[in-house]
């Protein structure tokens, strides 16, 4: 892969001009997907079928020669063919970890940083202690930003989820500078702390927050800036699992930057096909990856690209926001939950006979409803719910807020196991 001698820099990158940087990403394009062809035997096949040769993608447009890789048919190929369906490029003693996320998929620990990095701001400096909310436990989140804000110097308290109480008091005693996670945990943690009889402002040094990870957290970046004095930095991160991150924020929080890292397409869900700038489809990631090179990757969330130039001085394109998901799954607090996951929970329990699962958002949080259908009314209701609750948060990697028994025939026949009523 190394061939290119002085190849730009990241940053180098994201402040050219478009049609020269280009050139550059096309160059880095066609050396990923010649190498990935040659050492991921799934990317051979993906090819072949389709009766494309890596020769044949000379820029962006041949893309759409390739079939987007749905999330789908990795969990399938990935059974088939475990761990990773034929994706990984290298062997695989060469894997520092592996993550597993919701689907199940497993995703290979690559070289490449899992997080947050654009858009620092005046405050943002080295010798600061930072609490990193997401999970530390087999998803990707904790220990991946973990080791990206290492690397930038910081002192990370690895808080990892929930214990409401002792995030608290961690940031309180610590005198904690940054917050990492979403930004409906860090408004749980702010309202714990003044329910403790805390002032917030005056009692806490929270000075940044670093938060994304779901939809509609404009309304409270608002609040902890305006209320709360905290700067939150890159107004958001967009990253999966899967391919990394994706695109980040900037200091003038007007959506975020399209990483130089990979090539980002917009397009068509059922198509493929690439839209414009400002039409809305589905995300679609080629990471420059030589361990996992998932070339054309369907993300499943939706976006479209602004081409304007950024008051930044990045010239890089940028997705304002994440606008839903194109599929089934659906993005709570942090975490994607897929029907087939939801499927697995409710086939434990031969007591339930049909299921919806409900998102809504109200005060800004995520809320989740799982609907229930009995198949015998006999059943200890009480006993069922901790074990749903039991069952569910293991698959899933999230709780849902309360089980609602209805009435037989209330969930229609076909209906969507998950129904996502969220309004931004
Ligand atoms: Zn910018």
């Amino acid at each position: 892969m190394e061939k290119k001698e002085s190849r730009p820099l990241p940053h180098e990158l994201e402040r050219m001009a478009p049609k020269e940087r280009q050139k550059h990403l096309e160059e880095r394009m066609k050396d990923i997907i010649a190498y990935a062809y040659e050492k991921a035997p799934a990317i051979k096949e993906r090819f072949d079928k389709a009766g494309v040769k890596p020769a044949d993608i000379r820029n962006i447009k041949d893309l759409e020669k390739i079939p987007v890789l749905r999330k789908d048919d990795l969990i399938a190929l990935q059974k088939a063919n475990p761990p990773f369906g034929g994706y990984l490029a290298v062997s695989l003693d060469n894997l520092e970890r592996i993550y597993q996320s919701p689907g199940p998929i497993y995703d290979p620990q690559r070289k490449r940083g899992f997080g947050a990095g654009g858009g620092m701001g005046p405050d943002f400096g080295k010798g600061q202690i930072v609490m990193n909310t997401w999970s530390y436990h087999i998803t990707p989140a904790g220990l991946g930003v973990d080791q990206l804000l290492r690397g930038m110097g910081f002192t990370v308290v690895p808080m990892g989820t929930g214990n409401t109480e002792l995030q608290v008091q961690v940031m309180h005693d610590l005198k904690v500078h940054g917050f990492v996670g979403t930004p409906s945990f860090l408004k749980i943690i702010i309202d714990k702390a003044e329910e403790m009889g805390y002032n917030f402002k005056k009692d806490f040094n929270l000075k940044w927050a670093m938060v994304g990870g779901e939809m509609g957290g404009e309304t409270l970046r608002k609040l902890f800036q305006e209320k709360y004095g905290i700067l939150c930095m890159g107004g958001d991160t967009y990253a999966t699992a899967d391919v990394g991150t994706v695109a980040t924020g900037c200091e003038k929080q007007s959506g975020m930057h399209i990483t130089a890292d990979a090539i980002v397409e917009i397009v068509d869900p059922a198509t493929g096909a690439q839209l414009e700038p400002g039409e809305i489809g589905e995300i679609v990631v080629t990471p420059f990856d030589e361990v996992y090179p998932l070339i054309r990757f369907g993300t499943g969330d939706l976006s479209m690209i602004v081409e304007e130039a950024c008051g930044c001085g990045r010239t890089t394109p940028r997705l304002p926001k994440i606008m839903g998901r194109s599929g089934e799954a659906v993005r709570v607090r942090g975490m994607f939950v897929h029907p087939k996951q939801t499927d697995e929970v409710i086939a434990r329990f031969p007591d339930i006979r049909r299921y919806q699962l409900v998102v809504t958002r109200p005060q800004n949080r995520d809320d989740m409803v799982l609907k229930v259908e009995l198949a015998d009314n006999a059943v200890d209701r009480e006993k069922l719910k901790s074990s749903l609750d039991k069952s569910f948060r293991d698959t899933c990697k999230v709780r849902f807020d309360r089980v609602e028994f209805v009435a037989n025939g209330t969930i229609s026949d076909g209906a969507k196991r998950i129904v996502d009523q969220r309004k931004y």
